[in-house]
């Protein structure tokens, strides 16, 4: 397993990179708006991952409530695994709190799925895995 990303919450990407680019040097190789989702990523690699920066496009997003609550900041970490199916499996099995028992298409067409805070000390985890 590896960290696949750190998805920071922002309400202007455009914004932001005018920290994580222009001031701080990485270099933004993806943008995407994820429909299901109602965001749009922008994917920053920064040595084996990526920050993975994240604006709403719709007032009811999950990313809206959060900046309405929290106003930005680490939203969430993904782990990349091999097989998303048997990771959810193993969560399940051992109790774990899902948000998706089922994974769905994330950003660059990734199957991925969510782990509620509850079961992760505080922290919404993302799990992912690449499609090819
Ligand atoms: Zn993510």
């Amino acid at each position: 397993m590896k960290i696949n990303h750190l998805g920071i919450a922002t309400k202007s990407i455009e914004e932001a990179l005018k920290f994580w680019e222009d001031s701080l040097g990485l270099e933004n190789v993806h943008t995407e708006v994820v429909e299901e989702q109602k965001v749009r990523v922008a994917m920053l690699p920064i040595g084996e991952t990526r920050i993975e920066l994240l604006e709403p496009t719709a007032e009811d997003s999950p990313i809206s409530k959060f900046l309405e609550k929290r106003g930005g900041g680490i939203h969430h970490i993904a782990i990349e695994v091999e097989n998303i199916y048997d990771a959810l499996e193993k969560l399940k099995s051992s109790g774990a709190r899902l948000i998706d028992e089922v994974p769905r298409i994330g950003a660059e067409n990734c199957l991925i799925a969510f782990v509620h805070p509850s079961s992760t000390n505080g922290v919404l985890l993302e799990l992912v895995q690449k499609t090819e």
